[in-house]
């Protein structure tokens, strides 16, 4: 054989050996604890999204999976991070629709989502609520806006940072009401209700997934669900077009992914994964008191979620430049 032949047999057989290591190794998969990203602090939203689904994830999959929050920056640091991380399955990424705004928000994102990350499918669209501190003065949605019109100096508005579903909600309604209010962002929307019950904070639009038993107790004052109908574990709750800002409308899309280069036979175990705790009695459950439900089956699969991301990226890039919004 030929120095050259030997030379190209010898690769052969290093790619094979490689292969079929990757094989027994995507076979084994997970033989260790997973860790899923969520972009913002514990005990919010997105986390209860992600506590809920992988807590079944786990059994499914036989090893646990740890949620490690990295909120901040609307939470394209912990997008980032997910990005960053090995593609070998054990990182994992639970993100909503802000990665879809963050491209059009943030003038020096490091990363393209679109491109960088192996999309497993879609989970859960979760309607918004429009909630305010306790004493706010307004009975209804009307009487906000009015109030919110005459005192926009004295009010101040809390989100998760820009990019954020809640920054999201806010820059489309002070775009609706023709009104800028003073906002104050959080790593994450749970330490914003915290400020929120204790009145440091006025206003806030957030997921029904942190708002339901706030609202349920008492303890904030609601005015509108954002969905197109009502929520049903929040019926007495009109729609914002019902309460007066004819089509306004958002749902708040959860998606998981890995990072780019995740192996197939394993990005198909964690979306089987997936699948099996968006069937799960309690997730369905768990999901319905707090006003959501799992998408349909045919979306919790990796072309649905690509399709949306892209989709969405598109939808929001026109609509953010028009607010004339972005951050550094
Ligand atoms: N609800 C937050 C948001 O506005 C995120 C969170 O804390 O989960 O995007």
């Amino acid at each position: 054989m030929s120095l050259r032949k030997s030379a190209a047999a010898l690769a052969a057989i290093g790619a094979f050996a490689f292969c079929a290591m990757m094989g027994t190794a995507n076979a084994a998969y997970p033989d260790k604890p997973i860790t899923m990203f969520v972009p913002f602090a514990a005990g919010g939203p997105t986390d209860t999204v992600a506590r809920s689904v992988a807590a079944v994830m786990s059994k499914s999959l036989g090893q646990q999976i740890l949620i490690e929050n990295v909120g901040g920056a609307g939470g394209t640091i912990g997008v980032g991070r997910a990005v960053a991380a090995a593609p070998d399955g054990y990182s994992l990424l639970l993100m909503h629709i802000g990665i879809s705004t963050a491209p059009a928000l943030y003038r020096t994102l490091k990363y393209d989502a679109n491109k960088d990350l192996e999309p497993i499918g879609l989970i859960t669209e979760v309607p918004m609520t429009m909630i305010a501190k306790k004493d706010m003065p307004a009975k209804d949605l009307k009487e906000l806006i009015a109030y919110l019109k005459a005192n926009k100096d004295k009010v101040s508005y809390a989100n998760a940072g820009i990019g954020s579903a809640s920054h999201l909600c806010g820059m489309l309604f002070m775009s609706a009401i023709e009104t800028d209010l003073l906002t104050v962002p959080y790593k994450g929307t749970n330490p914003a209700m915290t400020d929120l019950l204790g009145g440091q904070v006025d206003l806030m639009c957030d997921q029904s997934t942190n708002t339901t038993s706030q609202i349920k107790g008492d303890k904030v004052k609601a005015y509108a669900v954002t969905s197109k109908a009502r929520v049903p574990s929040l019926s007495n709750l009109p729609t914002m077009d019902e309460a007066g800002l004819k089509g306004f409308n958002i749902g708040v899309w959860h998606g998981l992914w890995a990072p780019k280069g995740t192996p197939k036979a394993v990005t198909d175990k964690v979306n089987k994964a997936l699948q099996d705790a968006l069937k799960d009695k309690d997730v369905i459950e768990r999901f319905a008191s707090l006003g959501t439900a799992p998408e349909p089956v045919a979306r919790q699969t990796p072309d649905a979620l690509r399709a949306q991301l892209a989709a969405e990226i598109s939808k929001w890039a026109p609509i953010i430049k028009k607010a004339g919004v972005y951050a550094d």
